[in-house]
């Protein structure tokens, strides 16, 4: 019988899922590499397994193709799926990964520089260790690419626009999932105007309609938008001038600047772990969380906006999961659009924490999911 590997390679961890091939794809063994760098920790299957030291993507893949190894027991591997941050304009749903697609996505990795080229390293080395099997490539722009031009564009001149400067959008795999768990549980809420916030390392809102993305948050790279662990989020572009002007800072200097040390990891020189920052008694750290706070419900306001009123929000990834402290001060503020939150229901991280006419939702992603359900639709895959 096949077995799919779905690789996902985030800014700060690597993450994979071995799954059998059935209808719903069946997992048979997920983990990650966390906390890449000096302190990387391997977890299987949601339990810490063991340190690893200082660990970069590379090794992290390394790591984790020999714990498949020694898991699937001479099993053929016959597909392999990735999630690849950016698939430009051309890339409307799951690909085979063939050279000449490796090649458009390559031209991609300045649009992504955090993600596109890990994306692309698991790609040529899933290829060298299972050269039999199908490579495949989903995409988190994808979801998006139904925008609306209002909602795509910049106000620039249209020669940019042509040219591939617009609003893409990002973490289409994990929207795609919530949309997937929406039709099956509340299936009343999926004709409705539902706000997504996916809070992660990484952290976007996403405004959808009748299933369909109608504006995000992230834009042209995966800076815009919220506050995130390192990066800036929204920023005046006028910020941007004047570092170059007076600052004489180059452009890698402001990638390094706006990816790396920004966020809430610049505002609170702390950290940025939202965990970390919640259990921190400097000023800092309530400052930090404060802006986030602060951003967090602007943008959801603008989103419900954008489709005209809201009939849901749904709060995923690692924050948007766990923190019911952010949870509760995100919300706490938009009883005008019938959002309100039971203290209990939050504590406790269940699926359905509003009171109001709104529904509010936490619902735990899972972009591994999405990849293998796309190659269980692949019939070379499974073959
Ligand atoms: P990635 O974008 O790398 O996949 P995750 O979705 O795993 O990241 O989210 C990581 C973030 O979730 C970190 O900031 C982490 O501190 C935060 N987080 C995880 N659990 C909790 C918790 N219980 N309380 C607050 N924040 C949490």
């Amino acid at each position: 019988m096949a077995l799919l590997l779905t690789l996902n390679a985030g800014s700060s961890s690597l993450k994979f899922g071995v799954y059998r091939k059935a209808d719903e794809p069946d997992l048979i063994i997920a983990g990650q590499v966390e906390r890449l760098g000096p302190d990387a920790r391997m977890v299987i299957d949601g339990e810490d397994d063991r340190p690893l030291g200082m660990t970069d993507h590379t090794r992290a893949l390394d790591e984790i193709l020999t714990t498949v190894w020694d898991h699937i027991g001479g099993e053929a591997i016959t597909g392999v799926g990735h999630r690849i941050a950016h698939g430009g304009t051309d890339f409307l749903g799951p690909t085979v990964l063939t050279e000449a697609v490796l090649v458009k996505l390559r031209l991609l990795a300045p649009l992504a520089p955090l993600h596109q080229p890990h994306n692309l390293t698991c790609v040529d080395a899933a290829i060298a260790t299972f050269p039999d099997a199908v490579q495949m490539g989903c995409f988190d722009t994808s979801f998006h690419r139904g925008h609306p031009w209002v909602n795509d564009t910049f106000a620039l001149p249209r020669r940019f626009y042509r040219e591939g400067v617009r609003r893409y959008g990002f973490h289409g795999l994990s929207y795609d999932y919530i949309t997937g768990v929406l039709a099956e549980r509340h299936p009343n809420l999926t004709k409705g105007r539902l706000v997504v916030a996916h809070l992660g390392n990484g952290a976007s809102i996403c405004a959808i309609k009748e299933g369909k993305s109608l504006a995000s948050t992230m834009g042209f790279s995966a800076l815009d938008g919220l506050p995130m662990g390192t990066r800036s989020g929204q920023l005046d572009p006028g910020v941007l001038l004047y570092l170059m002007d007076q600052r004489g800072m180059s452009a890698a200097e402001l990638t390094t600047l706006l990816y790396r040390e920004s966020g809430i990891l610049g505002l609170s020189g702390l950290t940025s772990d939202m965990r970390t920052l919640e259990a921190s008694d400097a000023p800092e750290a309530a400052q930090a969380i404060d802006y986030y706070v602060f951003r967090l419900q602007r943008e959801i306001g603008a989103m419900a906006a954008s489709l005209g009123g809201i009939d849901g929000l749904v709060f995923t990834g690692g924050i948007g999961e766990n923190s019911r402290l952010i949870r509760a001060r995100a919300t706490e503020a938009l009883g005008f659009m019938g959002i309100a939150i039971d203290e209990a229901a939050n504590r406790e991280n269940r699926e359905e924490i509003g009171t109001g006419d709104t529904r509010v939702l936490v619902i735990p992603t899972d972009e591994e999911r999405v990849i293998a359900r796309a190659l269980c639709a692949t019939p070379q895959a499974v073959s």
